[in-house]
């Protein structure tokens, strides 16, 4: 009669390690009491999700503030689902981020002591776990063709049990080894089950660190551990990668709840120290449709490709604030009192972490990014707005790039003082705020109608814009309040009123107001009516060009 051990031997001839080879190989780490082993664990399957950067992002911060590691793991065992070229891609994208790794896969190559961390890489290592588990008869082959375990789902919900190979239900689990070797031998097709001994009716307690003590039905479940290619399904890789890598916190989606069991039983199967677990939130948007919350889609959101605002030029950091609001309910309270510090100053914490606030919201993020590039210096300002143009806008690129001079001084208006201007949520929306800067493009502006008010006389218009120009170059060296003060004169001469409830009172005296003629200056000078403090964009046009701009809203007004 053979046993279980003859059958490891005929499976696995070539595996001669063992596990306490492998115990040797990648001892655990030297880190301090309470120093968190986080990793962050993508399958290559397309671009990098706002919802797997959020993940990446918090396993990142509970290793670096504890004095831990984080690591990026490659989990490329469905080769069926993976796309070609996306995990060296994940990398990049994540570097973007700053969420680097400290260790791990990076695309060319690994770096550290315990890998190679790409899982495709790991056969050998999964196949020792195996044969030894097979040994102690927790593994077996299974023969089951698809078409079987189909029947055997029909037959399932047809006399409304639990579906899935378990039991009685298990055909190959209860073969003799002898049995087993046969087939083998006849060459008929296998993957390897683990063979569990739980049961469904009994729960088992597992605590996470946001959720508590959590009650789930015990794993019963003789699950596919090693797949025909010969490689592992996830639930057997996390356990050896996670084991061997020495993870001690493994943060991942909620949706691996429900696995929680199968991890357990096969941790303590191996009889290995479990990981502590804590299961994120999911991020939710409110469909647009149907008002109701829904997961982020990869379909349906373009929020849910990060790509998405690198594109559109948030702030990277901005962007980072703005997930560390959904990660914890105290974040954004510290950050209004902490806007110049680090992230690496905010402590992470499970007790605070939101799960049913994780919504994705669009107007917090444009402020927590209005806010964060306000109090950018204008070097710094200009440094991450040419690395987003030259990237996404290469004519704007140019144009600033050949006078950046010009460009810091136009995004310097009112920025550098207590309380700055918050003007700009993206970087893709700066160049339209400031175009008319740029003589060409005011040029090109002037092809369309000028929006004077229809109230105002075409003559006064002119007459008045003559008179500015007139005086020019003594105005333009007056300081702000003489400016001012000059400009109400000016306006008083043509009949606007110098304050506003004088104007209210006797609307009939008077053409308009005092800001009613500086608004003329205005669209005149910038061909809007929207525009940066007007003072200080004069100072940056200077004379000559103010003046070329005015002779020619005074030609087109004829
Ligand atoms: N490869 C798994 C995923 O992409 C990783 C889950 C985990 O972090 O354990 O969902």
């Amino acid at each position: 009669m053979s046993t279980y051990k003859d059958l490891a031997e005929l499976i696995f001839p070539d595996v001669k390690l063992t596990i306490k080879d492998l115990e040797k190989r990648y001892p655990p780490r030297d880190l301090k009491e309470g120093a968190f082993v986080t990793r962050f664990a993508p399958s290559p399957t397309g671009f990098l999700h706002t919802g797997s950067l959020f993940t990446a992002m918090v396993a990142k911060k509970f290793a670096s503030q504890s004095g831990g590691v984080y690591f990026f793991r490659l989990e490329d065992t469905d080769q069926k689902r993976e796309i070609q070229g996306t995990g060296e891609d994940l990398v990049k994208q994540l570097k973007t981020f700053n969420v680097t790794a400290d260790e791990g896969y990076f695309g060319n190559h690994d770096e550290g002591d315990y890998g190679p961390y790409q899982q495709s890489k790991r056969a050998d290592i999964y196949k020792v776990v195996i044969k030894e588990l097979m040994k102690k008869g927790r593994a077996y082959p299974c023969f089951c063709s698809k078409d079987e375990l189909n029947e055997l789902r029909m037959v399932q919900q047809a006399n409304n049990v639990i579906p899935g190979y378990y039991g009685e239900y298990a055909k190959c689990r209860h073969y003799s080894v002898d049995e087993m070797i046969k087939m083998i031998k006849e060459g008929k097709n296998y993957v390897i089950r683990f063979k569990s001994k739980g049961n469904h009716l009994n729960h088992v307690t597992v605590h996470d660190m946001i959720r508590g003590d959590m009650e789930l039905a015990e794993n019963d479940q003789d699950i596919v551990i090693l797949k025909s290619d010969g490689l592992p399904t996830y639930h057997f890789a996390h356990l050896v990668d996670d084991h061997f890598m020495r993870t001690n916190l493994v943060t991942r989606g909620e949706e691996w709840i429900s696995s929680l069991p199968i991890h357990i039983e096969l941790f303590e199967t191996m009889n290995w120290e479990k990981p502590s677990y804590a299961h994120l939130p999911v991020i939710m948007v409110n469909d647009s449709e149907t008002g109701n919350k829904r997961k982020l889609s990869k379909r349906k959101d373009k929020e849910a490709a990060t790509s998405y605002f690198l594109q559109q030029g948030y702030p990277i950091k901005g962007f980072i604030e703005y997930l560390m609001t959904i990660a914890n309910s105290n974040f954004e309270s510290w950050l209004e009192q902490n806007i110049n510090s680090s992230l690496d100053d905010f402590k992470l914490s499970f007790e605070k972490f939101s799960l049913d606030g994780a919504l994705f919201d669009l107007p917090k993020l444009s402020n927590i990014s209005k806010e964060y590039l306000s109090h950018l210096s204008k070097e710094k300002f200009t440094d991450e707005f040419l690395a987003w143009a030259e990237e996404y806008d290469k004519e704007v690129y140019t144009l600033v790039n050949n006078d950046r001079d010009y460009f810091e001084k136009i995004i310097n208006i009112e920025r550098e003082q207590e309380k700055p201007r918050k003007d700009y949520e993206k970087f893709s929306a700066v160049f339209d705020k400031i175009s008319f800067f740029y003589s060409d493009y005011y040029d090109k502006k002037l092809n369309d109608p000028l929006p004077f008010s229809e109230f105002i006389d075409k003559e006064v218009i002119s007459s008045f814009l003559l008179d500015f120009v007139s005086d020019l170059q003594r105005t333009l060296s007056m300081d702000e309040n003489s400016w001012f003060s000059a400009m109400k004169e000016k306006g008083k001469k043509f009949n606007f009123a110098d304050d506003r409830k004088e104007y209210k009172k006797n609307p009939e005296k008077y053409i308009g107001w005092y800001a009613d003629c500086i608004s003329l200056i205005r669209i005149a000078v910038c061909a809007s009516t929207l525009s940066p403090k007007l003072y200080d964009t004069l100072q940056i046009l200077q004379i000559d060009e103010i003046r070329r701009r005015i002779d020619k809203v005074i030609k087109k007004l004829q």
